[in-house]
């Protein structure tokens, strides 16, 4: 007879997660990092496309998308649905796709499963092949997107947004490119996304390794060999290769490497928390038998589940909505067992479900790797959502490889680097490739990060404007600003789990004002004070929304460790009532046709 393993003694494991925490956190925070500059200033290039001079392009134009990722895509399909053409799609990359267009990695794959992440499935008429689908796919959707809404025929592409600025005697934005493009645009949409620049580790010396090297969104297919569709990188064999960085991206990527790679050295500051993948084929007789609506219904299922609520069935069923069902779970039996719903009450069924979740990661660890020391150095040590949970079935097995060499740094990173490799602890590691899977910039400032400034009303920039926390309506209308929109999860429904849903949301709430507005022949449509201050003190007494534990280890979850402040509290919010009471919300704003809070200006 087995008998049901020891709950895990709760005090003794929050002392542990102090105690990883404490040894991780640093004074310099986000300073810690740095952009790819000097030697490094190339990791912004493309390497994808060549550059094609095009001679600069002057026009007015009805709508100027700015990002061609899918903020950008589903914006410009939800427009030409609402009867807009004239969208010019600008994009920095060679092609549309963002994060899918830059991320070519060998592994790469969305964590989220494609019937609710891939957007737009049930009018582009695609079906995807796996539960989880990898990045080839995901791209190739992206592209079926702007073709299936024509949004190729007028995108500029390879094109940079160097300045947007209100003109106020013309109500236009005038959008500068770094081609020389002009254009006077009605309205703007700002989709530049989230987690794009990238950022590299501050360790003393990276600037002088002499070997090959490269940031993961901007993989050196020429230097490794092989393609994103997982062909053998076989510029690695007999190579020492080193990998710093740990996070979603590394784990996605170093089972391919340590099949390919001689040697392989994965330089380790904080473990990933690793659950079960479980990915399988999609089989087109059950896809076919779906009814009209279905992603509608998948969307706002996964959506009810993620974020605790209660449905007759779980239709994604994985490891999302585990998280939060195990939670509900919990509340329930403590309410029917007779104890009163506090928040105390709550935060103990959290933490509870919580530590049963750990408990069965770490487990995993010690039956999957064999040898104990590298199981003990992968086990992580904190609540899984203090850091992007991952998903992997070949990650942990990766170090049952001769070749592959966990380094554990104990939370301290790498020491230095010099010309010819990587030290830990005293130890040289001598490496012929150097790859950074050091994650990218977030929390700083949002011009920096969009690549350029945008100037509205009397001068105001946004940058200024947001010094000290975002300030909009929906997420989406920002005073100030009239006639621009932003496309992302912030001060919306902040789900983020399921970034697309987010950015369908949006997308629809801004064609419906775009379309009103021509409809009434309004030039201008902005948000009044009132109704930005109202959402900002709505958004703010609560504590909804995507907010760290201070008791987690450092990450870009919770600005590396330092309190939050009102600032990051403001970037991080979301609708009180959660994602789908936001969605339900939102889609009645639509529908009632006042677009309350907004000002429609038809002369000015
Ligand atoms: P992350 O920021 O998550 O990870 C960066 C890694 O670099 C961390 O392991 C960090 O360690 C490590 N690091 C930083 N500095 C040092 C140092 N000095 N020495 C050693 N290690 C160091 O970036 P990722 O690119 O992995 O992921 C970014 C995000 O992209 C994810 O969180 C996710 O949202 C998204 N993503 C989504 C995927 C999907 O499936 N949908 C797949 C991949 C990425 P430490 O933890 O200690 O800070």
């Amino acid at each position: 007879m087995t008998t049901a393993p020891e709950p895990p003694d709760h005090e003794a494991l929050r002392a542990r997660y102090r105690a990883e925490r404490d040894k991780r956190l640093r004074a310099d925070g986000n300073d810690q990092y740095l952009e790819p500059t000097g030697r490094f200033a190339h990791f912004l290039d493309d390497p994808y496309v060549d550059r094609v001079e095009r001679p600069p392009v002057r026009e007015e134009v009805t709508v100027a998308v700015i990002g061609g990722g899918f903020a950008g895509l589903v914006t410009g399909a939800r427009l030409r649905h609402a009867g807009i053409d004239d969208v010019r799609l600008i994009e920095g990359g060679g092609d549309v796709g963002g994060a899918w267009y830059w991320n070519r990695y060998p592994g790469a794959m969305c964590d989220t499963a494609a019937m609710v992440y891939l957007p737009l499935l049930e009018e582009t008429g695609h079906m995807p092949t796996m539960k989880y689908t990898a990045a080839p796919e995901i791209f190739a959707h992206a592209r079926r997107i702007a073709r299936h809404f024509d949004l190729y025929e007028r995108a500029l592409l390879s094109t940079e947004v160097q300045g947007l600025r209100w003109d106020q005697a013309s109500s236009r934005w005038i959008v500068r490119t770094d081609r020389g493009d002009e254009l006077r645009a009605r309205f703007v949409i700002m989709g530049t996304g989230p987690l794009h620049r990238p950022k590299l580790p501050g360790i003393p010396g990276i600037e002088t390794f002499g070997g090959e090297c490269f940031h993961t969104s901007r993989w050196d297919y020429g230097v490794t060999g092989g393609d994103p569709s997982g062909a053998p990188m076989t510029g690695l064999a007999g190579k020492r290769v080193g990998i710093i960085g740990t996070g979603a991206t590394a784990v996605q990527c170093i089972p391919r490497l340590a099949r390919d790679a001689g040697e392989l050295f994965v330089f380790q500051r904080t473990p990933s928390s690793i659950d079960v993948r479980g990915n399988h084929p999609i089989d087109p007789a059950w896809f076919a038998s779906l009814r009209p609506g279905w992603q509608r219904e998948w969307l706002r299922n996964f959506c009810t589940l993620q974020t605790g609520g209660f449905a007759d069935e779980d239709l994604v069923m994985d490891g999302w909505t585990d998280i939060s069902q195990r939670i509900r779970d919990r509340i329930v039996a403590l309410v029917e067992g007779g104890a009163e719903l506090t928040p105390e009450t709550m935060r103990r069924a959290y933490e509870d479900s919580d530590d049963e979740k750990m408990e069965e990661i770490r487990a995993r660890v010690d039956a999957v790797v064999s040898d104990p020391a590298t199981a003990a150095a992968l086990k992580p040590w904190y609540r899984q959502l203090c850091k992007r949970p991952c998903f992997h079935d070949e990650y942990l097995d990766a170090y049952n490889r001769a070749n592959c060499h966990l380094v554990d740094t104990d939370g301290r990173g790498v020491e230095r680097i010099d010309e010819r490799g990587a030290w830990v602890d005293g130890v040289h590691y001598e490496l012929d490739c150097l790859i950074f899977a050091s994650g990218f910039e977030v929390g700083t400032d949002h011009a920096r990060r969009a690549g350029f400034e945008t100037v509205g009303r009397d001068g105001r920039t946004l940058g200024g404007y947001w010094a000290d926390g975002m300030r909009s309506l929906h997420g989406i209308h920002v005073q100030g600003f009239p006639n621009a929109f932003v496309v992302g999860l912030a001060q919306g429904a902040n789900l983020v789990s399921n970034v697309t849903h987010n950015l369908v949301e949006a997308a629809t709430t801004i064609a419906a004002v775009i379309a009103h507005a021509r409809s009434t022949g309004a030039v201008e449509v902005e948000v009044t004070a009132e109704a930005e201050e109202a959402w900002v003190g709505l958004l703010q007494s609560s504590e909804r929304g995507f907010l760290g534990d201070p008791d987690c280890t450092p990450g870009y979850y919770n600005n590396e460790g330092r309190t939050l402040g009102p600032k990051e509290r403001l970037g991080m919010s979301g609708y009180p009532e959660g994602a789908l009471a936001y969605f339900d919300f939102i889609d009645r704003w639509r529908r009632q046709g006042t677009f309350e809070g907004l000002t429609f200006r038809t002369r000015v």
